[in-house]
């Protein structure tokens, strides 16, 4: 199981945020929704979904904002998009993993959101999703990456 050579540090940008990664992720995903065009100024997102308790912000503070401003977390200096706290769902984090010091070896397991995919995008995810996966769904794709998921 712990063949994910963890820890896992990280930072925004500029350096002022650090974040550290303790425990497996449970999903990594891109989202080609336009919001997450708008956000990261690019044809997706992506997303490494951790576990609350195997995620911690080890330097500096970050801000929120975004359309919803609970959600979002940035760096306050150099404005990165660093991670989302969905409201509600206080059991996981989504980091953006191009903030991993390493993230060379990343893959989306999942991609969401091809309804609003730019055309010309494409990524490797091998489970691809109109919209978002429905809720009864999320455990087997997470055991589905637990096994699969590509690793550092
Ligand atoms: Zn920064
Ligand atoms: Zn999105």
């Amino acid at each position: 199981m712990d063949d994910w050579k963890l820890p896992w540090d990280g930072s925004c940008r500029c350096g002022a945020v650090r974040v550290r990664v303790t425990k497996p992720p449970l999903l990594a995903a891109a989202c080609h929704c336009t919001g997450c065009q708008s956000m990261s100024a690019s044809a997706w997102s992506l997303t490494l979904t951790v576990p609350t308790d195997g995620f911690e912000v080890t330097q500096g503070e970050t801000v929120r904002g975004g359309l919803n401003k609970d959600m979002h977390h940035f760096c306050p200096d150099c404005m990165t998009w660093m991670f989302t706290r969905p409201p509600g769902m206080d059991w996981f984090v989504n980091l953006r993993p191009t903030m991993l010091d390493d993230h060379s070896w990343f893959v989306p397991f999942v991609e969401t959101f091809t309804s609003e995919k730019l055309p010309w995008a494409e990524t490797p995810a091998t489970h691809s999703f109109e919209k978002v996966p429905e809720i009864p769904d999320y455990q087997p794709l997470i055991e589905a990456y637990q096994r699969e998921g590509v690793r550092p």
